[in-house]
């Protein structure tokens, strides 16, 4: 279970197959460290991992367990790249930040995997390649562009047709696809947890049950301040993404936090098994609200989606997820489904992740726009790069002055009429 998070999100199937979770104690004293990280999801967990192997003491502060937040609870596919495509990458940042921008989120995936193979972290890794699947003749037009950008920075990206994708995915609802080999999928609290595991093994000391309530900032060192303790730190690392609240001014107001939601049939029986994913892909597809399935290890059939902010809505997009399924593939219609969960990812105003150097020797790495299973873990390396004492303008990722998104306390009514109206025009095919 999912504890301390509205209850009707809580099954969680990837906590119900986790591997144990390692001890990680309160923090009962009074210490001192070089680096104290706040959040152990992929980013803080990277970060702390990094930070280890260069032989840095360092702290993290969890307000709940290694992989609570969205890291335990994603659709575990492993996604490199940005979410907009290189050349706008290299024309917005230059060339040469753009390049490396290019560099790192496209070796996101191969990171992730060899951190997995490094690690002997037990997490279901399957370097498959992630298929995106066209759901009309415009976004195949997109996935040919990305593609033939991607192409010329070296990526063998494989392009598919109708009858191609058909048989990969099992279902004909789409006119074609992208095959980009740099990805897969794995078991994402798995995942979280191994790294933990890692981290400690290499000197990261890993507090759970361990809220930060405060950072009080000094000349040469920082006091992190929670219920029955304190840790001083020469360099702070704040990685809590879409669980952001207020310790650095700012922060919360530089993402908007949206619910995303994930539906899982109970394991399919062999025949239907057989019928969908032979490859064991994940796949996403061109929608604007986009879909995105897989299986799981045990034959789970698992379908991604957005989510809302009340209860009531989130159930009905619980709902909506299980009537795509059905209408994607009509051989699932009558199934039994096991679990409904979902979290909060973190988006920004030009949908890049951010890294923020707070110039007090306080630094955040967040808004991976849902996604961040591949992205976070390379950020993670980047603010432990930071935090090493690598200078900015050496970094491989752009570090960005905080800014708070305009109207930021009407997230909630601006993210819903915005899903109204993808809606609408995923709908009217526009
Ligand atoms: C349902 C869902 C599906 C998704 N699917 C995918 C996918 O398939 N592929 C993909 O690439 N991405 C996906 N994502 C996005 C991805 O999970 C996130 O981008 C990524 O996990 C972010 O990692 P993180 O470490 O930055 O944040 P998180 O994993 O959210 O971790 C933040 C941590 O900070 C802690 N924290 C917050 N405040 C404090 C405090 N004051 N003191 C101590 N600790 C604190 C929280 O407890 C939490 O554990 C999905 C997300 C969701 C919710």
């Amino acid at each position: 279970m999912i504890e301390n998070e509205d209850n009707f999100i809580a099954n969680s199937l990837w906590s119900d197959t986790a591997n144990q979770t390692p001890a990680c104690p309160v923090l009962e004293a009074e210490i001192e460290t070089d680096v104290a990280i706040i959040g152990a999801g992929f980013t803080g967990l990277s970060a702390a991992l990094h930070l280890a192997k260069l032989g840095k003491k360092v702290v993290v502060l969890e307000a709940q367990t290694p992989g609570w937040g969205a890291s335990g609870r994603n659709g575990g596919q492993v996604n490199p790249g940005l979410i907009e495509n290189p050349n706008h990458a290299i024309s917005k940042f230059g060339a040469d930040m753009g390049q490396r921008m290019i560099a790192l989120s496209g070796g996101a995936g191969k990171l992730v995997f060899d951190l997995i193979a490094q690690h002997d972290i037990q997490c279901d890794a399957l370097p498959v390649g992630w298929l995106r699947a066209a759901h009309n003749a415009a976004g195949m037009q997109n996935l040919e562009q990305k593609a033939t950008q991607w192409q010329a920075h070296g990526v063998p990206m494989q392009s598919l047709g109708a009858v191609e994708v058909a048989e990969l995915l099992g279902t004909e609802a789409y006119v074609g696809g992208i095959l980009d080999p740099r990805g897969g999928n794995i078991h994402p609290l798995n995942y979280a947890l191994g790294l933990a595991d890692a981290a400690i093994a290499a000197g990261a000391m890993i507090c759970g049950q361990t809220r930060v309530e405060a950072v009080a900032t000094g000349e040469s060192l920082h006091t992190i301040i929670s219920a029955h303790g304190r840790v001083r730190a020469r360099k702070v690392l704040v990685c809590t993404n879409g669980y952001t609240g207020d310790l650095i001014p700012g922060l919360r107001q530089s993402v908007v936090p949206i619910r995303s939601i994930q539906v899982a049939t109970a394991p399919l029986s062999d025949n239907l098994r057989a019928s969908i994913l032979p490859g064991l892909h994940a796949p996403s597809d061109t929608r604007r609200l986009l879909s995105y399935f897989r299986t799981d290890a045990a034959g789970r059939f698992i379908m991604g989606a957005r989510g809302a902010y009340t209860s009531a809505a989130t159930k009905a997009r619980f709902a909506q997820a299980r009537a795509i399924t059905a209408e994607l593939f009509p051989q699932l219609a009558n199934v039994k489904w096991q679990y409904e969960w979902g979290g909060y990812i973190a988006a920004t105003a030009d949908h890049y992740p951010h890294l923020h150097d707070m110039g007090n020797g306080i630094a955040a790495g967040l808004g991976y726009n849902g996604r961040g299973v591949a992205m976070a873990t390379a950020m993670g390396k980047v603010l432990g790069d930071w935090a090493s004492g690598v200078p900015n303008s050496d970094l491989d990722f752009p570090v960005s002055n905080l800014r708070k998104i305009p109207f930021h306390g009407l997230h909630r009514l601006v993210v819903e009429a915005t899903i109204a109206r993808y809606k609408f025009m995923d709908r009217v095919g526009l």
